[in-house]
């Protein structure tokens, strides 16, 4: 007999993870052995426009993995799932019998595809007479979906009454923070397999079939795999200055190995203190950078907070303002957007089936021009702001949070394409791609989702490129055309250059007029259906 925990790819780490933790002290009690099992789904990759860069972070970090559970002395196996989709439960079930598997646990994934494949497991597994019982449990938020209700019982659909309420459960119940107990390599009662010699031989598959990733050892320098690296961008982020004078993207994260935080009185200096007032400036690297650690669950969104808080000299999360001026309550709120946005996608499916949040908006007519999507994903738009985000995206697999907003927003308000085509070209590219948060922010920015900015409201990229790039280092770093330009010219050389200046400089000329383009997407908004 067995018990198994079967990883997922959102919670890849062996510390503060609840359902290993429920997995091993089973197997502790009950004296049997703990395997690991992750399934590799190339076809549910594909449908979910999963990018190769995520695919191969999930490699690189299995790779880790198989070393840290092997410390443990714990084995894990990697299936690879080339088939359909629909028949992965089948298959699992099938290989767990042949371990002699009696207990199976998992954390929860909110995407509809993957709860129905779980219901799936479940009704399978109940109708056989091999019985595994399996355990999903909720981990990927601080607080679970379904906690946050309104006084109707219902989600949400609002962010600042939902974080109210979200505070106040968390507030109530200091305790969701408290860590899950890592495995325990010494413990006497977890007992051998006949299989872990296999188990332990079975190899790490280094790539996927469809998922060859060209840029991978740019990305293994830029985002390292584990938790260590993890831990090593959230020190870089409580301990260390953001820079104010120059664009200090190519920084990299402190050694990994000296990674532990030392909680100690904090300035305002810190990226964590100055958040409050810097998190918008896309030229500072003002953030932590921990979203494709947190979306693969590397480090627990808990952890993360706990952290922050102990910087923050705060006693415990009782403490915590969320608007308050200082970096931890509103770094937090941040998190919170990411725990708000996988509730919303379990209360309301239609979310991750492509359909806007708001009905109403289903028929805004957008445009069909490749030439104009092909210019917006290379960086080519005549907008040194979009142009910079867009090229950092290709290059780096990552953008800033306000950068998403500029670039969305222009995709579908200035050049009225699909919000859709953005939300699947941004997940073709990220490494950090997530489908609640990617299809969250997309939706905001398309004015068509949860809270969303109300169409009326569309940002004039020009001036966003001031605030969110005053000194132009971000975009002299990605749009190396315009390295010899200053003040107002690097937000808007169209404007600010006489026609031969503009022209030595080979950029484009901006592709759409923002003003027309403002009038357009009114018009489209105000009566869905017209013209
Ligand atoms: P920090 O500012 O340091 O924030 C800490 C963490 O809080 C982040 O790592 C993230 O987990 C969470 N967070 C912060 N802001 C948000 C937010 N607005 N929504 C949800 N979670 C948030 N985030 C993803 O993780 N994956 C995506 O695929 C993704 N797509 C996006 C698409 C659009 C159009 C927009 C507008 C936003 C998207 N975001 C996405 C949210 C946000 O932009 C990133 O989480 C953030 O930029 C990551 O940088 P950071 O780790 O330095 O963030």
């Amino acid at each position: 007999k067995a018990v198994v925990y079967w990883m997922r790819m959102e919670d890849m780490r062996t510390s503060d993870n609840k359902a290993l933790a429920l997995a091993s002290g089973t197997a502790q009690t009950q004296g049997l052995p703990l395997i690991v099992l992750f399934a590799l789904t190339s076809q549910e990759y594909k449908i979910h426009g999963r990018s190769v860069r995520r695919i191969d972070f999930v490699l690189r970090n299995l790779a880790m993995l198989k070393s840290e559970f092997a410390a443990l002395h714990i084995p894990l196996y990697i299936h690879t799932h080339s088939g359909r989709r629909r028949d992965l439960p089948e298959k699992l079930l099938k290989l767990l019998e042949s371990w002699n598997v009696t207990q199976l646990f998992a954390n929860m994934e909110y995407e509809v595809d993957e709860l129905r494949r779980d219901l799936t497991v479940l009704e399978k597994g109940r109708d056989r007479t091999h019985k595994v019982k399996p355990t999903f449990v909720h981990d990927r938020c601080v607080v679970e979906p379904g906690m946050v209700a309104n006084k109707q019982g219902k989600a949400y659909s609002v962010y600042t009454p939902w974080s109210k309420a979200w505070l106040g459960i968390i507030q109530s119940r200091p305790d969701l923070f408290d860590p899950y107990p890592d495995p325990d390599p010494n413990d006497p009662s977890i007992k051998e397999h006949e299989l872990y010699g296999t188990l332990f031989d079975s190899p790490v598959p280094t790539s996927l079939e469809g998922f060859i990733c060209e840029d991978a050892a740019h990305m293994n320098t830029i985002w390292p795999a584990g938790t260590k690296a993890a831990m090593s961008f959230l020190v870089r982020f409580l301990q260390t200055k953001a820079r104010s004078s120059q664009c200090s993207m190519d920084t990299l994260p402190p050694a990994v190995e000296k990674a532990k935080p030392k909680p100690k009185a904090q300035t305002r200096e810190t990226r964590l203190g100055a958040y409050a007032n810097q998190r918008d400036r896309a030229d500072l690297d003002s953030s932590s950078r921990l979203s494709p650690y947190l979306s693969a669950g590397v480090i627990s969104a808990r952890e993360c907070i706990r952290h922050a808080i102990a910087f923050q000299g705060k006693r415990d999360v009782r403490y915590v303002d969320l608007k308050r001026d200082d970096g931890a309550g509103m770094w937090m709120s941040e998190v919170g957007w990411r725990d708000f946005y996988n509730h919303v996608m379990a209360a309301y499916p239609r979310v991750s089936m492509g359909r806007p949040f708001q009905e109403k908006y289903a028929d805004v007519r957008w445009e069909v021009d490749p030439a104009l999507f092909e210019a917006w994903k290379q960086g080519k738009t005549g907008v040194p702001i979009v142009d910079a985000a867009m090229r950092m995206l290709n290059e780096r697999g990552w953008m800033h949070n306000r950068l998403r907003m500029i670039t969305a927003m222009y995709l579908t308000k200035d050049l009225m394409l699909d919000w859709r085509l953005g939300e699947q070209y941004f997940m073709s590219q990220l490494i950090d791609g997530d489908l609640a948060s990617n299809n969250g922010g997309w939706q905001w920015s398309a004015s068509t989702g949860v809270d969303p900015q109300p169409y009326f409201r569309v940002f004039n990229p020009y001036t966003q490129s001031e605030k969110a790039d005053p000194s132009g280092d971000l975009i002299r770093r990605f749009v190396p055309e315009l390295k010899g330009l200053s003040g107002k010219a690097i937000h808007d050389p169209f404007s600010h250059l006489d026609k031969a200046a503009f022209k030595k400089l080979k950029y484009p000329e901006p592709i759409v007029d923002h003003k027309l383009a403002r009038e357009r997407v009114m018009r489209r908004y105000k009566n869905p259906g017209d013209d």
